[in-house]
């Protein structure tokens, strides 16, 4: 019998990061749940709990190889990877890594509507080839605070980024399944109506099939030519087809992203646009909040191997 009780999946983690796990308990490690079946079966035996990382589908199939699997610790808030229903099924907890993220990925929002409007990237690039001293300024480009912005999804990250838009003296409108209490701030039930009344249309909703095409070819049209979209949540909750075609015709003006459907191998038809801000799928990729999610998913793990309550389950 093995004496490995813990399997860290997810080819993305850094060396520290399973370094932290492994040291903490006797740990096997693989690059994604396509290579949990080549496993030794003794081994997969002795799995009790898994700490996952990464957007590659975790399934029924690959939870039943697991016969005393009893958690899956979750790097990240975002968990649409993850199948909870078969999860919750086979009486497997399922947790993941929410709050501790929030403000980096508000501060990254932030970040992409005024770098998209203040055209940064044309503007450092100005600067970068020498053109500035030749050609004289940029042009003159968009003002983002006193602007309306729409939320999609005002959960945990979404507050966190009207509150700073706020204070960006922003005129907030959101929209979510349920209206909330808020100070002062517009619901709209509807997407298409919520992009009717603003310029920025901010998504932080959650992924998966619940949410896929959330925002609608014609709530992009809804927008505008004044219209710009950022998207920090999943390149899923967007029609990315109808986004591309509106933001090559020039029926919105701008996109920031940092979500695509098709990570990292994104549609070329976004290299080609100079009305975009695009990053990495790095939201939550600073030292700080990495280090955190990191710990919180340990402790998660901790809890369950010693028979706790998990800090942040989520079936
Ligand atoms: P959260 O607190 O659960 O908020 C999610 C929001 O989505 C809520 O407003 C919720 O509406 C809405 N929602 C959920 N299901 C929906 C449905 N079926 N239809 C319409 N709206 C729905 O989550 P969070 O912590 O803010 O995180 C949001 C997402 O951000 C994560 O799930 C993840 O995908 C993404 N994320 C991205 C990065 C990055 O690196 N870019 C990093 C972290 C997270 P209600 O308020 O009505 O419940």
């Amino acid at each position: 019998m093995s004496d490995t009780q813990l399997l860290i999946c997810g080819k993305s983690f850094k060396q520290d990061e399973r370094d932290r796990l492994s040291t903490a308990y006797p740990a096997v490690f693989v690059d994604g749940p396509g290579d949990m079946a080549g496993l030794d079966s003794t081994l997969r035996a002795s799995i009790r709990a898994v700490a996952y990382k990464g957007h590659a589908p975790f399934g029924a199939e690959q939870m039943d190889l697991f016969p005393q699997l009893g958690v899956i610790t979750n790097y990240g808030v975002g968990y649409d990877a993850i199948d909870v229903e078969a999860a919750s099924a086979r009486s497997i907890a399922v947790t993941n890594t929410p709050d501790v993220l929030s403000d980096d990925v508000a501060d990254l929002a932030v970040g992409l509507m005024i770098a998209q409007a203040r055209t940064m990237i044309r503007g450092h690039a100005h600067v970068a080839s020498q053109r500035w001293a030749k050609e004289g300024e940029i042009p003159l480009n968009r003002k983002v605070s006193g602007s309306s912005v729409g939320i999609v999804g005002l959960g945990r990250i979404g507050r966190e980024i009207a509150d700073r838009l706020a204070a960006f003296k922003c005129e907030i409108h959101y929209s979510s399944r349920s209206e909330k209490e808020t100070p002062g701030w517009t619901y709209h039930p509807d997407v298409v109506s919520l992009a009717q009344a603003v310029d920025f249309l901010v998504i932080a909703l959650v992924g998966g099939a619940e949410t896929k095409g959330h925002v609608t070819r014609e709530a992009i049209q809804a927008l505008g030519p004044r219209g710009v979209v950022i998207n920090i949540s999943r390149g899923t909750t967007v029609d990315e087809g109808a986004l591309l075609d509106a933001l090559e015709a020039g029926e919105i003006a701008g996109a920031g992203l940092d979500v695509y459907e098709n990570e990292p191998n994104i549609d070329p038809r976004f290299l080609k646009l100079d009305n975009v801000v695009l990053q990495p799928h790095q939201g939550s990729g600073s030292v700080e909040t990495r280090t955190a999610m990191a710990e919180l998913q340990l402790a998660n793990v901790a809890a369950f191997l010693k028979g706790e309550p998990l800090v942040t389950p989520v079936n």
